[in-house]
């Protein structure tokens, strides 16, 4: 299914996954409310405060995993079809969206050390390396990246530094990017796992409580798949593969108050990817909107393309069943209900700019050529290496046209270093005992072939330092059946096969009742034909009590949404309420303690910086004089260490509101208090 179309128009699938009851649950004898048709892909959820008659909501998805699905299920019959198309140049994308506790990470990561358990992220790794090492006359480059959003800060969660914070840029061909975001080129399943474990290991060692942490950060894992083969044409052609894997942040509304009773103070900044999230959902799927707000938050830019563009989405609702989590898993089901509707341009990737694996193949070359001025790749040593093929016998593929396996590549610079070095001692030796010389000429002489003796020591760690760099560099230009070797056998391969067959089988199935249901309903009128009036009327009372129970639900659907948008509403006042208060006392800071010459030469200086969504301060301009001189100057010139601070911020902002005038005087020269204008400065940002 996925990866036939090379264009064209495709909407996000959506599944929804519901876990089994916890213990606690459990223990508890908490009810359940989720009622989930698998052969029919429903959802439908009973509200355990309903009054009589009121009937349960039912959502209808791509797919359904109840409580007893395995994690296979889910990755043969959903996730598969979208890594095929990525390995064949598709960009692809998995959000996991739901409450927390309701197996967001499970579904993405599992018990990755139990096989069954294993979720989407591992599963995908061992059906990326399994497809590269079973293709044929293709090149693969593949390199994973891991990455955090918390508090609206993207966190390498790779990188040796934690401290820090990457930037997003964009780059008008090939769109939203992190700069400086590590990525690590990987050759088999073993050692990208241990990218993930890494990456994963920070995440949990960076964070006091895991779990309030995670339930607010998202977590992308990314793989990038780059594979080149010759086309048709008789041209080689690169196609590049993008994979975001998502944990996104727990979709429950934050509540006022911290596990330990603190008011938390990112909950505000953790929503905003979330709600950005939802509004850019709500703009793609309202026909009307021509505004999307991607830019609202870190998470809607990096997805861009995976929601409403270049991409194949997935989104996994993960539900639980209790009665306690009825709001949000209604909450749940409501917005992967929307995200259905959106409609992705999905294609495939071919020849873009700057693809790493032409920077591979190019530095190969380059290497490659230096390895043979030196002598290191000749006719001498390919000789050597088919004889060591002959001997080994294990490699059943001869190689034909130019081939390098390096092989003999040891064995020939030793040889060559040898013979060289030997050659230089004798003519040492030589001259040494040649009486004829003078014994200074004979210094001379002895102490020139010395140096000619260090120079090749010099050579030879030189050579050996390019062929250790190019057949690092080639094991990692992974072709099947050479540097990636499948090792499933046969039986195996027909099991896997069948596998897919049913998955295939089971989603067709789904899709075609789902078809059927539609079109009842819609032929429902044509088909019924009446004996008497008397039925008739029978009929057509039925009728009329099943719209009108129709016409009940959608009321009281739109009284729902009418109510969830008044607490939104109420939720977005109190936020602005107390921004607007927190305004005010840094504007009676800043008025009553800062001198206003200070104050505007601040404000002169300010600028806001859109790509990074940052306030700035313009470089101190120089009249006349050295002008690098004085843009390399820190921006701490004036004695203040942050580029910009909250509080520098605010005044910006506040600067000509007059409603956030809290003090009626006019500060005077002085700054308006005892303070001078420079303990003023001191206290102002650092005391911040
Ligand atoms: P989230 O990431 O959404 O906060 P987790 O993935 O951490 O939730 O899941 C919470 C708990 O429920 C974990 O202990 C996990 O093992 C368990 N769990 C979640 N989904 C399932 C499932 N489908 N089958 C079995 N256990 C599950
Ligand atoms: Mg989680």
């Amino acid at each position: 299914m996925a990866g036939r179309s090379r264009g064209g128009c495709e909407a996000l699938r959506v599944v929804a996954r519901c876990r089994p009851l916890n213990r606690r649950e459990e223990a508890a004898g908490y009810e359940r409310v989720l009622e989930l048709d698998v052969k029919l892909g429903q959802v439908s959820i009973r509200n355990p405060r309903a009054g009589p008659g009121e009937l349960p909501k039912t959502f209808t998805f791509d797919a359904v995993y109840d409580a007893n699905s395995k994690q296979a299920d889910l990755y043969d019959e959903t996730v598969r079809p979208l890594i095929d198309a990525v390995l064949q140049g598709f960009n692809g994308t998995v959000l996991a969206y739901g409450q927390t506790g309701t197996g967001k990470t499970y579904t993405m990561q599992g018990a990755w050390a139990e096989p069954e358990k294993r979720g989407i992220i591992p599963s995908s790794f061992e059906h990326i390396f399994t497809h590269i090492s079973r293709s044929q006359n293709q090149q693969y480059l593949v390199r994973a990246s891991y990455l955090e959003i918390y508090q609206e800060e993207i966190r390498d969660l790779l990188a040796k530094d934690q401290s820090k914070k990457l930037e997003l840029k964009e780059n008008p061909e090939t769109g939203v990017y992190i700069k400086d975001l590590s990525s690590f080129v990987t050759k088999n399943v073993k050692e990208i796992e241990h990218v993930m474990n890494l990456g994963s290991q920070t995440r949990s060692v960076g964070s006091t409580n895991m779990n309030e942490h995670s339930s607010r950060s998202h977590a992308i894992f990314l793989i990038t798949i780059e594979c080149s083969e010759t086309g048709p044409d008789g041209e080689e052609h690169i196609r590049v593969g993008k994979l975001n894997l998502v944990d996104l942040a727990g979709s429950e509304r934050q509540s006022k108050m911290g596990a330990h009773g603190e008011r938390p103070k990112e909950a505000s900044k953790i929503n905003l990817s979330l709600s950005a999230l939802g509004n850019v959902i709500s703009a793609l799927v309202d026909g009307r909107s021509t505004h999307i707000p991607y830019r609202d938050s870190k998470l809607t830019r990096l997805l861009q393309d995976s929601l409403g563009g270049n991409a194949k989405t997935i989104m996994v609702a993960t539900l639980g069943p209790a009665s306690h989590s009825y709001d949000e898993s209604l909450s749940t089901l409501r917005f992967a209900n929307r995200a259905k509707n959106i409609k992705n341009k999905p294609r495939v990737n071919e020849d873009p700019k700057d693809t790493l694996l032409r920077e591979f193949q190019e530095e190969i070359i380059r290497l490659k050529a230096q390895l043979e001025k030196r002598g290191m790749l000749g006719k001498k040593r390919r000789r050597s290496s088919r004889r060591k093929k002959a001997v080994d016998g294990e490699s059943a593929t001869e190689n034909e046209g130019e081939d390098d396996n390096e092989d003999g590549l040891e064995k020939n610079m030793e040889n060559y270093l040898k013979e060289q070095k030997e050659r230089l001692e004798e003519e040492k030796a030589a001259i040494q005992d040649d009486h004829s010389l003078v014994s200074e000429e004979k210094q001379k002489l002895l102490q020139e072939k010395e140096k000619m003796i260090e120079d090749l020591r010099k050579e030879q760690e030189a050579t050996e330092l390019l062929a250790t760099k190019y057949k690092a560099m080639e094991s990692k230009l992974l072709i099947g059946g050479r540097t990636i070797v499948d090792h499933t056998n046969e039986q195996q391969k027909m099991l896997e096969l069948k596998r897919q067959e049913i998955a295939e089988q089971k989603r067709r199935e789904r899709e075609m009742q789902q078809e059927m249901l539609l079109r009842d309903e819609e032929t429902m009128e044509l088909r019924e034909t009446y004996s008497s009036l008397q039925q008739e009327v029978e009929i057509k009372t039925k009728k009329l009590k099943k719209l009108y129970a129709k016409l009940q639900a959608v009321k009281a659907e739109i009284q729902d949404q009418h109510d969830e948008y008044i607490r939104v509403r109420q939720d977005l006042e109190e936020a602005q309420n107390e921004q607007t208060r927190e305004l005010k006392l840094k504007y009676l800071i800043i008025e009553n303690f800062i001198p206003p010459e200070e104050k505007n030469k601040i404000m002169n200086r300010l600028y806001f910086d859109g790509e990074e969504d940052q306030w700035k301060f313009q470089p101190l301009v120089p009249t006349g004089g050295n002008s690098n001189q004085m843009k390399k100057r820190p921006t701490s010139a004036v004695g203040y260490k942050r580029p910009i601070s909250q509080y520098a911020r605010v005044a910006m902002a506040m600067g000509s509101h007059p409603r956030y005038r809290v003090s009626e005087r006019e500060p005077g020269p002085g700054g308006g208090g005892e303070v001078t204008g420079e303990v003023g400065w001191g206290w102002w940002v650092d005391g911040g």
